[in-house]
């Protein structure tokens, strides 16, 4: 492997302190791959090693050869891991994305409380395109077009998911909710961020049986999941491809009889039904989707 001899050959030795402190990508990329195997794992899909070669100095199979060569990893059967001889470094890079982590979010915390989901976008987007992937192990897919815009919906929601709540507790969950949407992630708050009364507000909607930061989760969410899907159903509407949309959703124990008879079913787009159902009796509340039903070649043929 020439590659192999050029490395060892002359180059001097990689630092792996130095490279989990470094700020250019293509150094501390190594260090994030190298974390990817701490617990062991097996080696990536072609598509995803693709992506890596991008970023890395040499490709993902070199780097992972010269990483293993420097006794940084290991392989055990299928599976590559890391070796004690890395794990301060991995650690201290580890700390350095928590530490990054830490200082992105609360300025795009300050974004939202200013009411500019695109500056609060524009953040998440400088945060993460200092990621090898692109992206945070805790953050959504690839935000869409549309994405800043429907954070600020949430943000300024008075969608009657909201009717009956105090004022306090209401602003508390927008932002809250917008804030996850933001992020494309869900999370749990932490019980003192809470305001006083979201508790016994929240179960006195029927949201029983689960702590009120569980309460508080599963409201925000049909705050962020009612904006999704009422941006799908604009979308299929004033679309020409659309003709019917199909309602989507877990079927689990927290299911309730009335989502779970209409789940799978399909309406012609205007005649769909409205999300959330107001009969759900679910304590997580709703969490039907509307899922864009694609005609087959044929039937846009017929149309044409
Ligand atoms: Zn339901």
């Amino acid at each position: 492997m020439g590659f192999l001899k050029r490395i060892f050959g002359s180059a001097p030795a990689l630092d792996l302190n130095q490279l989990a402190t470094s700020q250019t990508l293509g150094e501390y990329a190594q260090v994030h791959l190298l974390a990817q195997f701490d617990p062991p794992r097996p080696l990536d899909t072609p598509a995803v090693r693709q992506r890596w070669s991008r970023v890395l100095p040499q490709s993902y199979d070199e780097t992972v050869a010269l990483l293993t060569k420097l006794g940084w990893l290991a392989q055990q059967g299928e599976n590559y891991g890391t070796t004690a001889a890395a794990a301060a470094p991995v650690a201290a890079y580890r700390d350095r994305l928590l530490k990054e982590r830490d200082e992105v979010m609360p300025r795009v915390r300050q974004a939202l409380k200013a009411k500019d989901t695109s500056e609060a976008l524009e953040i998440r987007r400088t945060y993460e395109a200092r990621l090898p992937l692109g992206k945070a192990d805790w953050t959504g897919p690839e935000p869409q077009m549309s994405h800043s815009a429907l954070t600020r919906r949430i943000l300024l929601t008075n969608h009657w998911l909201l009717d009956g709540l105090s004022p306090q507790t209401a602003d508390w969950l927008r932002f809250y909710a917008a804030e996850q949407h933001l992020w494309g992630a869900g999370w749990q708050p932490s019980e003192n961020e809470l305001p006083a009364a979201l508790g016994d507000e929240l179960a006195a909607q029927g949201m029983v049986g689960m702590p009120p930061v569980e309460a508080a989760y599963w409201k925000a969410r049909q705050l962020s999941l009612q904006a999704e899907n009422h941006e799908t159903w604009l979308r299929c509407k004033g679309g020409d491809h659309v003709r019917r949309i199909k309602l989507v959703g877990p079927d689990d124990e927290y299911t309730c009889e009335s989502c779970r008879a209409l789940l799978g079913k399909e309406y012609l787009v205007a005649r769909t039904p409205e999300l959330p159902h107001r009969s759900c009796t679910s304590p997580r509340g709703c969490r039907c989707v509307y899922e864009p039903v694609l005609e087959s070649f044929d039937e846009q043929q017929q149309k044409v």
